[in-house]
């Protein structure tokens, strides 16, 4: 993702980055593939140390030859796959890494344009501290944490929202794992609130303008709302911490370690290309091509 930006520099799809999800599942399906839309994998079924199938949560078994999961391994290894076909390594190495931070965002649609709000840029990164230890410390907690990165999609697309009107959209991260530990059914609502309404004041007080009054629609989405629709743990939006002993260098260079499951290939951001769109899709074609050379290799062709 740091190289796409900087070496090519940052594009912004016509359809959003959604229309790259529709182009690549149009391509696949041309290509004889075949999607299906809200299914969960309940089971990835190992045998004799490979996978060969999955279990759907109405019961049904997909038998098959490989398996590519984009679940993550923290799903795989925790809940997805019978724990006596787990090797030893790869339950030591999920018990060392620490996850990502966890995203809280707004999705705004303003009733002005982008230049009557005085929104001049496309992305803002708003911080406490240029300190980014101090600034890590901070975002452990909801009282601490006022950082936030935004973005206001019409100054790089300006036909994104009817005339007269924009969207922003606005992502606070949440280092450590106890920022949201205190919730109850009973508190969230106004907990997820009271925080929304914070990174909207420090939007305007960074910036310098007024939106609160001309926010038409509002979406919150919490650590829980990515907890629950995407099964990320903890409500991590980025895998697994890329720091320390587990960057990107040395995930590139232990990725081959370790007794694995045969025939088990992982694509997405949790690997070793670490988190962003960009190494999501680089990892589903080096797994897809890590599959064909193993089908070749088994059937002895040079
Ligand atoms: C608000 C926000 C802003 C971001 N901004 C950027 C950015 O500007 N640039 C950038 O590069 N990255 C950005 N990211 C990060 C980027 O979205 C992620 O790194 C990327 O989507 C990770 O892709 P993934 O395929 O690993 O996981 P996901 O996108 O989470 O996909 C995993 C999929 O698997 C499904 N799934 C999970 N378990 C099962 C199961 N058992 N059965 C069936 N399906 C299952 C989930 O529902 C989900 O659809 C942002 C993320 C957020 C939330």
């Amino acid at each position: 993702m740091f190289k796409s930006y900087i070496i090519d520099g940052p594009v912004i799809p016509k359809t959003r980055s959604h229309g790259i999800s529709s182009a690549i599942l149009e391509r696949f399906e041309e290509l004889g593939g075949e999607a299906w839309m809200s299914t969960t994998v309940k089971k990835i079924i190992v045998r004799d140390g490979t996978a060969c199938g999955v279990e759907l949560d109405n019961g049904d078994i997909v038998d098959c030859d490989y398996v590519i999961s984009n679940s993550s391994p923290y799903n795989m290894y925790t809940k997805l796959i019978d724990g006596r076909n787990i090797p030893k390594y790869q339950i030591k190495k999920l018990n060392s890494v620490k996850l990502a931070p966890k995203g809280f965002s707004l999705f705004l649609g303003l009733d002005k344009s982008a230049e009557e709000l005085g929104i001049k840029n496309h992305s803002y990164f708003i911080y406490d501290t240029a300190d980014t230890a101090k600034q890590s410390q901070l975002t452990r907690s909801r009282a601490g944490n006022n950082m936030q990165a935004a973005v206001c999609l019409n100054n790089g697309l300006p036909d994104c929202s009817p005339e007269g009107t924009c969207i922003l959209y606005i992502t606070a991260l949440f280092t450590g794992d106890n920022a949201w530990d205190d919730i109850t059914e009973e508190n969230y609502v106004a907990a997820k609130r009271e925080f929304a309404d914070r990174m909207i004041s420090n939007f305007e007080k960074a910036t310098g303008t007024k939106i609160r009054e001309h926010i038409e629609e509002i979406e919150i989405a919490s650590p829980v709302t990515y907890a629950r629709y995407l099964d990320a743990p903890n409500g991590t939006i980025y895998g697994f911490e890329n720091t320390g002993s587990y960057g990107i260098v040395s995930r590139v260079a232990t990725d081959a370690m370790g007794k694995k499951i045969n025939h088990l290939y992982y694509a997405g951001g949790y690997g070793s290309k670490s988190l962003g769109y960009s190494p999501s899709y680089t990892t589903g074609y080096e797994a897809a091509a890590a599959v064909l050379k193993n089908i070749e290799k088994e059937a002895g062709v040079k």
